[in-house]
């Protein structure tokens, strides 16, 4: 498998006349992919989710979001590490991904002046030792599988050396854009086995967006993980183009449960630059995933429709004429914990900051004490 980050190598872009539109977008936000997951793009499908996924848009360059849509900057406590629930720590240890998604809420790392990451992470470690509350470590960036798999090893063996921390979670896309990272490396594999243990599982909470992705060696790759000891579960944000739609999310979620990586959450998607070809209203976002609830199987009736808004995880329960219902899942604010809130109905409407409150009061912020919320749980 061969990564690609020149346009000019695709030959069905090489021969169109967008060329030169589709470079500008590239010298904003990067591109890379690869032989394997060009090869599941239909060329004569111009809508092809593939290509939406991977391929950039001159659209990308219309102005529309924020770099740090969440704000993760307000949560990082050191270099590379972010503290926003009191229980769980974010790791950022990689600024490379397998391929880089369009639409990526994160892609301020991967632009030339971002200094976000901690590819070193010692710092992260030690702030992790130092805070016995923490007890469920995310490692995130980029894409942590897609360092090495010594330096996975040493990661882990030091998170599984540290007695607060039960749960490591590794987010990561490349069971979709390169099954052989997985299938082709024993020690990864051998790691996986020796740190997910009875008492203390590793999850890998894979990134699949749309049931194409679900390939042979895809479902391979997936089933060497879970012989390997490894929980799954996936995540993915409602993406305008590419699973935006009930029957593909359904057929995502009935697939992905049959493979036992059943879906967790569904990303409301962040308002980031770049992004506005691939927005969805949260109005449309809520119908599309009460449909592929019904049409899933009752494990992928567990997954949550969610926005990652900067004061914290704001599940959105339902919607009807008049109004939204959305409640805290999680809230950085202890205060907030739990709140339940309805806001005018917005068909418009993409984030949380877009919406009107029915009741002002029912979302003000009251004093606290810590700026954790001290629910003890998976994020
Ligand atoms: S895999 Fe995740 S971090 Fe990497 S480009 Fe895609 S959305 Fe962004």
């Amino acid at each position: 498998m061969h990564y690609i980050k020149n346009l000019e190598a695709i030959p069905a872009l090489a021969a169109s006349g967008d060329l030169d539109k589709l470079k500008e977008v590239t010298r904003k936000y990067v591109f890379r992919t690869s032989d394997y997951y060009l090869d599941l793009i239909d060329w004569d499908d111009p809508a092809d989710p593939i290509r939406q996924l991977i391929i950039p848009r001159p659209e990308e360059l219309d102005s529309w979001g924020e770099l740090d849509a969440s704000n993760e900057a307000a949560v990082t406590v050191e270099h590379g590490v972010q503290h926003k629930y009191r229980d769980t720590v974010l790791l950022l240890c990689n600024e490379v991904c397998g391929a880089y998604c369009r639409y990526c809420f994160r892609k301020r790392l991967f632009m030339n002046d971002n200094d976000e990451v901690n590819k070193s992470v010692y710092d992260g470690l030690d702030y992790i030792a130092a805070h016995p509350e923490i007890t469920n470590v995310l490692l995130t960036g980029g894409d942590p599988l897609l360092m090495s798999t010594r330096r996975l090893d040493e990661i882990i063996g030091r998170l599984r050396g540290i007695p607060h921390v039960r749960i490591i979670r590794i987010g990561s896309k490349m069971p979709a854009f390169n099954p052989w990272r997985i299938l082709d490396d024993l020690d990864l594999q051998d790691m996986f086995n020796r740190y997910s243990t009875a008492e203390k599982r590793i999850y890998v909470m894979a990134h699949f967006d749309h049931p194409r992705e679900l390939t042979a060696p895809a479902i391979r790759a997936l089933d060497k993980l879970v012989h390997s000891g490894v929980i799954l579960t996936n995540q993915c944000p409602l993406i305008h183009g590419i699973n935006d739609h009930p029957e593909v999310l359904g057929e995502l979620y009935r697939k992905l449960s049959w493979t036992g990586c059943a879906p967790y959450y569904l990303f409301q998607g962040r308002p980031t630059v770049g992004n506005a070809p691939y927005r969805v209203s949260i109005v449309r976002g809520w119908d599309i995933f009460q449909e592929a609830l019904h049409l899933g199987s009752g494990l992928a009736r567990r997954a949550r429709f969610v926005m990652s808004h900067e004061s914290g995880k704001i599940e959105i329960l339902a919607v009807d004429e008049k109004y939204i219902y959305l409640r805290y899942h999680r809230a950085k604010d202890p205060a907030l914990r739990g709140r339940f809130m309805i806001y005018h109905r917005n068909d418009e409407a993409y984030w949380l900051d877009d919406l009107v409150p029915v009741d002002p009061a029912s979302t003000r912020q009251f004093p606290h004490d810590s700026i954790y919320d001290t629910e003890d749980g998976p994020d």
